[in-house]
């Protein structure tokens, strides 16, 4: 009972102090941290460890490159050991800025009209943060201290597949469960996944252009390829696997289809005057939440050797293979993990019922059509949703908005989840 009135109290400031958390997003927002180009945020990290260290948490700054460092800040729970403790994650990079994007406002000077707020990252997801960072402030102005761990992540490098996140659970930050504040529109979602790769054909001599006679012609006797035309098999053989895919595999919530592999990029050949001896050719899978990265790959690999193996010269000049890599910016290469949620666990049944009974209508769960770093939890075993204000219309949109109403709501919610899970017994 004293545990519902405190909480109402709260919820009722939120209302009360909308322009302080208006002014708190807005003030993220101003911290100019597109990626790319990336490594921009220190100063809006030193901004949130700051923030964070004044409501009591243990500060961890880090480089995870030059310019962009990842934040994690602890609030050691008064009985860490019976109750259950929590990551709450968040990417402080937000999407890229064109020149001749034709915004109405400046994206980085944010503005308040007809109930939503204009600036770059104020859906993916400065608003996530936002929320939930005013529902510490409140907690801790409030001389609230949870029994349960509380972990607050501000990571870098989301946008072009830098994995701050990654970086977290490597230095050993774990938790009963982790709420990624990403755009969800108030969904509680899991997602699939994404993994880029790059297949590389490659023959073991270059020859010159005049060569190709030899090669291609009766009694010519060179045995020799064009790496290019034994490439277009491999991305024939990807269509087939990719098709057959849509046919064969399904997931609850995703149209049939959504795993695609994608030939995005192509390279290859030297010069007019030579037999191309190198091609390769930079893919995007999309997967499903019940799949891994590791399984999709091999099938990948496992399909495309076959196909390999159906032609004389790539038989003998096989295909290989580099999967990920932990940026698009330094190693062309990106993995976003699945992640699968479960409705049954018990901080996502707390979750829902945190939704209904403060916003009085019906929890979603469901799937996230994009990516976020949610999967980076899935992958370390530590259960995981995504949960935050926004619309994916308006991730990485020119005018991006948020409603004020569903930040409100969202920041309800979220305090509500804190305090309810920081209490929960382990
Ligand atoms: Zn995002």
């Amino acid at each position: 009972m004293e545990h519902q009135l405190k909480l109402k109290q709260l919820i009722t400031q939120i209302d009360e102090r909308q322009e302080e958390l208006i002014d708190l997003l807005s003030k993220l927002i101003q911290f100019k941290t597109p990626a790319p180009p990336a490594r921009n945020t220190e100063e809006a990290q030193q901004f949130i460890a700051n923030f964070l260290r004044e409501k009591g948490f243990t500060i961890d700054k880090w480089d995870l490159y030059p310019g962009d460092p990842n934040v994690v800040g602890v609030l050691k729970g008064t009985e860490p050991d019976r109750y259950k403790s929590l990551i709450i994650n968040g990417h402080v990079d937000v999407a890229e800025v064109n020149v001749d994007e034709a915004w109405e406002v400046d994206p980085f000077t944010p503005v308040v009209r007809d109930g939503v707020i204009l600036g770059r990252g104020v859906a993916d997801m400065k608003g996530g943060l936002a929320g939930a960072l005013f529902a510490i402030q409140l907690l801790h102005e409030a001389g609230i201290e949870l029994p349960g761990d509380l972990i607050f992540q501000s990571v870098v490098g989301e946008e072009v597949g830098e994995a701050g996140t990654l970086a977290c659970c490597k230095r050993g930050y774990t938790a009963d469960f982790a709420v990624v504040v990403d755009t969800s529109d108030l969904h509680i979602q899991g997602q699939g996944g994404v993994i880029t790769g790059w297949i590389t054909v490659k023959s073991k001599k270059t020859h010159h252009d005049a060569t190709r006679k030899n090669m291609i012609h009766a009694g010519g006797k060179l045995f020799g390829a064009s790496a290019i035309e034994k490439m277009t098999k491999i991305i024939q053989g990807l269509q087939d696997l990719e098709r057959h895919w849509s046919v064969i595999k399904s997931y609850p919530g995703y149209e049939p289809g959504t795993n695609t592999i994608n030939p995005a990029v192509i390279e290859g050949g030297r010069h007019a005057a030579f037999i191309a001896d190198e091609c390769r050719l930079w893919i995007t899978v999309h997967f499903y939440p019940n799949e891994t990265y590791e399984k999709v790959s091999k099938e990948i690999e496992e399909h495309i050797i076959q196909v390999a193996n159906g032609d004389i010269w790539l038989r003998e000049n096989p295909p290989a293979f580099e999967w990920g890599g932990t940026s698009m910016i330094e190693d062309r290469g990106e993995i976003f993990p699945s992640l699968e949620i479960d409705p049954e666990h018990p901080a996502v049944h707390t979750l829902m019922k945190c939704h209904e009974s403060v916003l009085q209508e019906q929890a979603i769960v469901d799937v996230s059509p994009t990516v976020t770093d949610g999967g980076w939890f899935g992958d370390a075993g530590i259960p995981a949703a995504i949960y935050g204000p926004g619309d994916l219309r308006n991730a990485h949109a020119i005018n991006e908005q948020l409603s004020i109403q569903q930040l409100v709501d969202y920041t309800k919610v979220i305090l509500t989840f804190i305090y309810n899970w920081g209490h929960t017994k382990k």
